[in-house]
């Protein structure tokens, strides 16, 4: 077994060729942040929110600070954690005003009695969430709407810590030009993430079309059935470029930290950390 381990990606896209680096480099620096919660006994759910949040942070991915503005110049923010071992999750569509949408859906998800909120409803939960001292805000919660334009595309990761227990997450500011108001695959419980006590999966690329074929519940049954993970999740892209004729791409770990990974759109970055810290290994999955 190869636990704990961590795998994060950084979005399927039609990233630049002088972006890659710099996708590979943060969803890297994602990667350690998220193994180091490990090694300090942090649960998989723990080193989830932190991977994931270092990447709404760091500006340079399409989440959170990041994250590609809506036509209407407004960064609208979808998320979602799940906790495998209790078949939970958390989302949140359509936040505004906020950097770290991660841990308003774990917010959501421990201590709230629904399962996802969206829109203006969802930022007086964020309220309520800072003021019970759930979360701190380090940086202001209030989006920069001035900053960089976006060069990343959305994140997701999966960790499995030492007792195979999964957790997986996906983040967004969603695709090119979409409407206001538009939510896509990433906050929907099986399409965007799924995980259970076998497999977990995160997907990104085109949300319309993942959700039609629920794309990481899918890639997580064919493990159920018997397939390696990364059989799976290459068959799991097969049967969605087959049916939708669509981009996107998928990363899948399993409860003994076997993974996979597997993208029909130009890149996808991606890091993976198993037992070891010095064990970082960064990649482009490419389609
Ligand atoms: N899946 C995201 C969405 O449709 C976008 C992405 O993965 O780049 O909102």
């Amino acid at each position: 077994m190869q636990l704990p381990m961590i795998i994060v990606h950084g979005g399927a896209g039609a990233w630049k060729d002088e972006r890659i680096p710099v996708g590979v480099k943060h969803v890297g620096k994602a990667a350690e942040v998220g193994f180091d919660v490990l090694l300090k006994h942090g649960s998989a759910l723990d080193a989830a929110e932190a991977c994931t949040i270092y990447m709404e942070s760091c500006g340079f991915l399409n989440a959170g600070k990041g994250a590609r503005p809506n036509l209407e110049g407004i960064l609208e923010l979808d998320a979602m954690i799940v906790d495998g071992k209790n078949l939970d999750f958390g989302s949140v569509a359509a936040v505004t005003g906020i950097q770290n949408p991660v841990s308003l859906a774990r917010y959501i998800m421990e201590k709230t009695d629904f399962k996802f909120f969206a829109g203006d409803n969802a930022k007086k939960i964020y309220q309520k969430m800072i003021e019970e001292g759930y979360r701190r805000e380090l940086e202001s919660g209030i989006i920069d709407l001035d900053s960089s334009s976006p060069t990343g595309d959305t994140v997701g990761c999966i960790v499995v810590d030492k007792d195979g227990n999964i957790a997986a997450t996906s983040s967004t500011g969603g695709i090119p030009n979409k409407a206001p108001g538009r939510v896509g695959d990433s906050p929907v419980m099986g399409a965007g993430a799924f995980a259970n006590d076998v497999c977990g999966a995160s997907a990104t690329g085109y949300g319309e079309h993942i959700m039609r074929v629920v794309l990481s519940r899918m890639a997580v049954l064919y493990v159920e059935e018997g397939l390696d993970v990364m059989s799976a999740a290459r068959k799991a892209m097969d049967m969605f470029e087959r049916k939708t004729g669509s981009e996107a791409g998928i990363i899948v770990a399993d409860k003994n930290g076997e993974y996979g990974y597997s993208t029909n759109a130009k890149a996808m970055p991606m890091a993976v950390v198993r037992k070891d810290i010095d064990h970082l290994e960064l990649r482009v999955c490419t389609g």
